[in-house]
């Protein structure tokens, strides 16, 4: 039984969930890693979100707010031949990149060595599905494998989810938008010819879809606008935006519905493409993403409720800064406490799971859905998660070192270790 004894237990192998673990085991903690699909990456991989962001702060991208594991995986990723710097969506100078594009096939096999690397103990194919409490803490998560189901115990456990699923068994307080954060199925075409693409959006139109005070109104399933540049063959193009409306995708039935729609969609939107458009007059589907995209299906309600009021402050214990991409609106320090759930002692939630519009207990939905776009958007971009990830990883560390619960962790300590590590500066 020892074998399945950890310190800790990274549940979800994301951007987060493998930052979480990098960090974890390189402080020396026994860490395992369990990933229910065959690769690690997430969404970046598997949904085709191949610009990584959420770096760099502001409009212009003048401030860098992340490193720490960021760095180290983006530059990895360089130096293998599997990803580049772009600003835009275009080639750039290193020194002007504010995106780094990856090739995700290659990026798992650069997530694959990382792991290895850091003697990670690594499970794929394995979907957590339940956690066992004793009082206020997980003593077990049970995995489904092909072997059947067996229990994995820690110290401490990460949710990396991105949809936070422990919340839903233990039965946190989580929020599902009902409208907002539809579920993507993103393609892959080939023979798209780059020199006839349209080079502004009036001549490639807009889908269907209004954007009121920051709500997406979805009034059909929408079709592709434009696509990401493919840093191997610039004839192939990643598009991530057929968003299949009207679910979730948090149960078997939803996210069956999702994929035979969404590949439905995939099939249409070439044809339509195609007899629209004479860059993707020869265009065809080369794959569909094996993951299907989501934004934020399910949160869960921490103990630091993050709103727009929070940009430019400092917050005692913040691990993490979330850059404004799109606009100058400053950026955003994400406090230890969005990461530490209201109950439970010996649990950490990263990545892209905390800190939803609305919060449920507020009356004033109206308000916050204005407000607090910002909150909303900036800490679920990848360099704002792969940070989140770290600072998890490193405190659930520092827990299980020192025998304590996640909430009596000294929050110098935990500055100290971030600093150390570059990830804080
Ligand atoms: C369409 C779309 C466009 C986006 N555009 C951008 C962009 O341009 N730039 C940017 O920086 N960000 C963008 N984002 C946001 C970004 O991709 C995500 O917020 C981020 O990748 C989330 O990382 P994560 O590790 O938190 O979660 P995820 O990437 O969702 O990883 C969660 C992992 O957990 C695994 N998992 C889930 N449940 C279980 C379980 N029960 N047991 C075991 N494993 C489990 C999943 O298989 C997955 O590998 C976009 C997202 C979408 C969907």
């Amino acid at each position: 039984m020892d074998k399945y004894k950890y310190d800790i237990v990274v549940i979800g192998g994301g951007v987060a969930g493998v930052s979480a673990a990098i960090a974890a085991a390189e402080m020396g903690a026994k860490t395992a890693l369990i990933e229910k699909d065959g690769w690690l990456g997430g969404m970046p991989v598997g949904a085709y979100v191949i610009a990584m962001c959420g770096y760099y702060n502001g409009h212009l991208g003048k401030e860098k707010v992340i490193r720490g594991n960021f760095e180290k995986i983006a530059n990895r990723a360089i130096k293998m031949g599997f990803a580049e710097g772009t600003k835009w969506n275009k080639r750039c100078k290193p020194s002007e990149a504010r995106e780094i594009t990856i090739d995700p096939e290659g990026f798992k096999h650069v997530l694959d060595k990382m792991v290895f690397e850091a003697k990670i103990d690594l499970y794929l194919r394995a979907f957590v599905f339940s956690a066992d409490l004793v009082a206020d803490k997980i003593h077990d998560i049970t995995v489904a494998g092909k072997q059947g189901a067996h229990f994995i115990m820690a110290h401490t456990f990460i949710d990396c989810t991105g949809d936070a699923d422990t919340a839903e068994w233990l039965g946190l307080t989580t929020m599902y938008p009902l409208v907002d954060g539809p579920v993507t199925m993103s393609i892959r075409l080939g023979g798209v010819d780059k020199v006839k693409l349209p080079k502004t959006d009036k001549e490639h139109p807009a889908p269907e879809i209004k954007f009121d005070g920051g709500i997406y109104e979805l009034h059909k399933d929408r079709l592709p606008v434009f696509g990401w540049m493919d840093i191997k063959d610039e004839r192939n193009q990643y598009f991530d935006c057929l968003s299949i409306v009207g679910t979730q995708g948090l149960n078997c039935c939803e996210l069956t519905y999702a994929e035979v729609r969404g590949r439905e969609l995939a099939h249409e939107a070439v044809k339509i493409l195609a007899k629209k458009y004479p860059a993707y007059k020869n265009a065809y589907l080369l794959s569909t993403g094996p993951l299907l995209g989501s934004r934020k299906p399910r949160m869960v309600i921490t103990q630091y409720y993050l709103t727009d009021e929070d940009l430019d402050q400092n917050p005692y214990d913040s691990i993490a800064i979330a850059g404004d991409v799109m606009h100058d609106h400053g950026a955003m320090k994400i406090p230890f406490r969005c990461l530490l759930p209201k109950r439970i002692k010996n649990l950490l939630y990263a990545g892209r799971t905390f800190t939803p519009m609305y919060h449920p207990e507020s009356k004033r939905q109206e308000q916050n859905k204005k407000r607090n776009m910002l909150a909303y958007e900036i800490p679920r971009l990848i360099g704002c998660c792969t940070a989140t990830g770290e600072a998890a990883g490193v405190a659930a560390a520092l827990c299980a070192d020192n025998g304590i619960d996640t909430d009596q962790l000294q929050i110098s300590t935990l500055h100290n270790r971030l600093l150390s590590r570059g990830a804080i500066f």
